[in-house]
């Protein structure tokens, strides 16, 4: 079955490790959020991209689930000492990726070429591509003004209250190559369990699941032309990490797996949701596959990719 996974970071990465471990490579591509994307001491950082290929590699730090295994910070310590930024973490072996990618980004390569690059040299055989190789910004609006994401997210910790969000950019930005094809020949779409509203919401929007023109929605498309079937990040009410949940609740909808499947409404032919929401499962009116969610170790990744392609089979 030829799957296109949507993802964010740290969510989305655990589910494509999981499709990746079941799939070959030939049948998974998985188009990632570049919207969290930003320029910092002048590199340009792709915190999505980053995650899900050192994921795939067997690069990641198991323990926070972003950055790389075994890293160290001397780059950083040093950095401090001369009084750069230090809100934002970058770790020694990390900052290579940055380094090299922002020198071939100036020497006027897409994203998406890097990206490949990146990714043979890690070894990763699935194709990952970035959701477009033009800039787009997600711009967090808050009860404090207009935040870039980063600085919402990281700097401030998420502590500004959520009024909405905007895309910048999205208007112009093309899907990157490969990625419209990918998802024509795709038998379904994965929603991964990621942030409906900073990850997921604008690689719907650069797909141009909906008109450029339309107002930006909750529901941001019109259907994906295949079957899309998404996990929900919510479970019980909570996120597993993030802003997710807190996200949902100052926006005003209480955070459930029910308000995930309103949220992608318009395109998901079914849902898969944890077993501790079974009783809220009852009030989802697509098929909804209820089963342990919680990704807590490579094995798990691959049960839950399995049964999700299970399911997907199993779809009128
Ligand atoms: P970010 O860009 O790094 O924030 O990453 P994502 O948007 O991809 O992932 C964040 C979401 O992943 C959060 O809403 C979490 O609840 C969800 N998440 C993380 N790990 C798991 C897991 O093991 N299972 C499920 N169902 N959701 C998860």
């Amino acid at each position: 079955m030829k799957i296109v996974a949507l993802a964010g970071g740290v969510g989305g990465a655990k589910l494509a490790h999981g499709l990746a471990q079941i799939l070959p490579p030939e049948d998974l591509t998985v188009i990632v959020n570049t919207g969290d994307d930003f320029e910092h001491l002048g590199l340009a950082i792709c915190p999505d991209l980053d995650t899900v290929c050192y994921t795939l590699a067997g690069l990641a730090n198991p323990e926070t689930g972003w950055g790389r295994a075994g890293e160290t910070w001397q780059a950083m310590t040093n950095l401090k000492r001369l009084g750069a930024s230090d809100w934002f973490n970058l770790g020694d072996q990390d900052l290579a990726t940055h380094l090299e990618r922002t020198r071939r980004l100036k020497a006027g390569q897409p994203l998406s070429r890097v990206t490949r690059d990146f990714c043979a040299a890690w070894g990763i055989r699935h194709a990952v591509l970035p959701m477009s190789d033009n800039p787009v910004r997600t711009m967090v609006d808050t009860d404090e003004g207009e935040l870039p994401f980063q600085e919402y997210f990281v700097h401030r910790r998420c502590e500004p209250r959520v009024k909405g969000f905007r895309f910048a950019g999205v208007e112009v930005a093309a899907p990157a190559a490969g990625t419209r094809e990918a998802i024509l020949s795709a038998d379904a779409v994965v929603i991964c369990p990621s942030n409906p509203w900073v990850s997921i919401d604008p690689i719907l929007h650069v797909l141009s699941l909906t008109p450029p023109s339309a107002p930006l929605s909750r529901n941001s498309g019109e259907g994906l032309g295949v079957r899309a079937v998404a996990v929900s990040p919510i479970i019980a009410g909570k996120t597993v990490k993030g802003p997710a949940a807190k996200m949902f609740a100052e926006l005003g909808i209480e955070p459930s797996a029910l308000a995930v499947a309103s949220h992608y409404e318009k395109f998901l032919s079914g849902i898969v949701v944890d077993s501790l929401d079974s009783e809220l499962a009852k009030q989802i009116r697509i098929p909804t596959l209820v089963t342990n969610t919680l990704m807590t170790s490579d094995a798990e990744r691959a049960r839950l990719a399995q049964e999700t392609i299970n399911f997907i089979g199993k779809l009128p």
